[in-house]
C-alpha cells in the first residue's frame, strides 16, 4: 500500500484541494496523510499564546478570523448544497469547540486538543471534497492509533496493530485519509509529533504496514543542495541515501521533518520528495541506496547553544566525561556536536528546558561558558573520512566565515561546523560558491 504526504501547501486552497484527487486516485489501495492548510497551525499557535496570557478578546478575534478563512475557502470548495451544508457544520463544530476555551482552564492539555483542530479540518474537507464528487474514500481518525510513549517515540507496537484494526474494517477500500502531526500520548491525551511532523507520521504509517513507499508531495521539486529560502541558485538532488537524507532533515533541511526518516529507514522502505505543483518533476529518492562519492547537500540548524566546559584536571582522566554525560542524559537533553581538547570540551544542544539545571550542575565539576544563537551548518555527502580534499574544500569556502567549533569524522556522510546565527546566511552563501560554484 502507497502513502502520500501532502503539506500545508499542497491543501493551501479550494482550488490545491481540488487539484489534489488527480495525484490521488487511481486503481491501487493508498493511505493520505494530510496536513492542516498552510497558516493554520501558526494560527492555532498564536491562538494558544491569546489564551495562555489570558488575552481573551484578542483570542475570539484570531478564533473567528481563522473561521472566516475556512468559511470562504468552503464556498468556492463545494457546489452542492448538501456538501457545503454539511461543510459549514464541520467548521462551526471545530471553532465552537476551540472556543469554549476562552471560558475554560487552559493548560498544555487543552493547547495540543487546540492544535489538531487544523489537521482534522482538512481531512474532512478533502473528504467531503471526494464525496461530492463520487469518489469512495474512507476517513482513518489518527487519533486511534498514532501514539507515542512516554520518551515521545511512536509506540510501534501500539501503532502498527491499532492502524491494522482499522484498516481491517475496510477491506475493499482503495483511498484512506487520515490526519499529520496528531497522536495521542502515553496517557491517551491528544498530543502532536511536532512542527513538521506529518511527514513523520506518513513514515511511521509507511513503516507500519510496510508499505511499498512513503511519498512527501511538498511545493518543491526535492530536497535541495542548500536552503532556497537563504541562497539564491540551488538545484535538487536526485538521489540520496536514508543516512545523508537524516542528517539533512535533522540538522536543518525544513523539507523534512527532524526524524522523519528513521521509520521508513529501519524497514528499507523508500521514500520520494515530489512537487505538488509540479508533478512531473523528478524530485529526490531517499532509499537504501550506494550513491555517488562527494559533497551534495547543506543545511544550517538554528537555535543551538554551546557549551564550554573547562575541566581543572585533565579532561580525559577518569571519570570526567562519563560525569559531563550523565548530566545530559538525567535532564533527557540530546548533544549535537562535540569537541574535545586536553582540558575542555565544547557541546552543543538544541533544547534549552532544563538549560538552567544543567548548568548548575555542570559548574560543580568545572569552570563552565555558554553561548547562545549559534548555528549549526551540515555539509552533507559520500565523504570517506581520510580521503584529502573535503575538509581543505569546506574550510576553505569558508575562510572569512568565523567557526566556533568544526566536528570531522565522527561519520562518513557530515562535516559541520558551529558559527554564530549572525554568520548563517554568509556561510550558507560561501559554501554554494565554494563547494557548488554558484
Ligand atoms: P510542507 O508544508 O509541504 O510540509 P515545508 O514548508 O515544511 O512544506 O517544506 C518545504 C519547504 O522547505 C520548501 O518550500 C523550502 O523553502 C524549504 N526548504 C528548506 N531547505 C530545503 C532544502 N534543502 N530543499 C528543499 N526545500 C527546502
Ligand atoms: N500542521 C503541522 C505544522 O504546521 C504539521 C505539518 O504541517 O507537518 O507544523
Ligand atoms: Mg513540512
Amino acid at each position: 500500500m502507497l502513502i502520500q504526504k501532502f503539506g500545508g501547501t499542497s491543501v493551501g486552497s479550494a482550488q490545491r484541494i481540488k487539484d489534489l484527487v488527480k495525484l490521488v486516485v487511481s486503481p491501487t489501495q493508498k493511505i493520505v496523510v494530510l496536513s492542516a492548510m498552510s497558516g493554520t497551525t501558526n494560527a492555532l499557535v498564536e491562538i494558544n499564546n491569546a489564551l495562555y496570557s489570558k488575552k481573551t478578546s484578542h483570542a475570539n478575534e484570531l478564533i473567528s478570523n481563522l473561521k472566516n478563512n475556512y468559511l470562504k475557502v468552503i464556498a468556492e470548495l463545494y457546489s452542492k448544497p448538501e456538501s457545503l451544508a454539511k461543510a459549514t457544520n464541520l467548521i462551526t463544530n471545530h471553532f465552537e469547540y476551540i472556543k469554549n476555551f476562552t471560558m475554560d482552564m487552559f493548560t498544555a492539555n487543552e493547547e495540543k486538543a487546540i492544535l489538531a483542530q487544523g489537521e482534522l479540518l482538512s481531512t474532512a474537507m478533502f473528504h467531503y471534497y471526494l464525496e461530492e464528487i463520487g469518489i469512495d474514500s474512507v476517513l482513518l481518525p489518527a487519533l486511534n492509533f498514532m501514539r507515542i510513549d512516554a520518551n515521545d517515540e511512536p509506540d510501534m507496537n501500539y501503532i502498527e496493530t491499532n492502524l491494522k484494526l482499522e484498516l481491517a474494517k475496510f477491506s475493499k477500500t482503495i483511498l484512506f485519509i487520515t490526519q499529520g502531526y496528531i497522536c495521542r500520548n502515553s496517557f491517551g491525551e491528544i498530543d502532536n509529533l511536532k512542527r513538521g511532523g506529518s511527514d513523520y507520521t506518513a513514515s511511521i504509517i509507511g513503516a507500519a504496514i510496510r508499505s511499498e513507499e512513503v511519498q512527501i508531495w511538498t511545493d518543491i521539486d526535492g530536497m535541495h543542495n542548500n536552503d532556497p529560502r537563504i541562497v539564491n541558485k540551488t538545484h535538487p538532488i536526485k538521489e540520496l541515501s536514508f543516512d545523508e537524507a537524516a542528517e539533512l532533515a535533522y540538522f536543518g533541511a525544513k523539507i523534512l521533518h527532524p526524524t522523519c526518516i528513521l521509520p521508513a529507514q529501519k524497514r528499507n522502505i523508500p521514500v520520494r520528495l515530489k512537487n505538488t505543483m509540479e508533478p512531473e518533476a523528478e524530485g529526490t529518492l531517499i532509499a537504501n541506496l550506494i550513491t555517488k562519492e562527494g559533497i551534495k547537500a547543506v543545511a544550517a540548524k538554528d537555535d543551538i547553544i554551546a557549551i564550554n566546559i573547562k575541566s581543572d584536571r585533565m579532561l580525559l582522566a577518569h571519570g570526567f566525561l562519563r560525569a559531563v554525560f550523565e548530566i545530559f542524559e538525567r535532564f533527557k537533553t540530546p548533544i549535537d556536536m562535540i569537541t574535545t581538547s586536553e582540558v575542555a570540551v565544547s557541546l552543543t544542544i538544541d533544547k534549552n528546558l532544563h538549560l538552567d539545571e544543567i548548568l548548575k550542575e555542570l559548574k560543580e565539576i568545572a569552570v563552565v561558558e555558554v553561548e547562545k544563537d549559534q548555528t549549526i551548518i551540515c555539509i552533507v555527502g559520500q565523504l570517506p573520512k581520510g580521503k584529502p580534499g573535503y575538509g581543505f574544500k569546506i574550510l576553505e569556502a569558508l575562510k572569512d566565515i568565523p567557526l566556533r567549533m568544526v566536528s570531522y569524522g565522527g561519520s562518513a556522510n557530515n562535516i559541520s561546523v558551529l558559527v554564530s546565527s549572525a554568520h548563517k546566511k554568509d556561510a550558507l552563501m560561501a559554501l554554494n560558491k565554494g563547494i557548488f560554484n554558484y
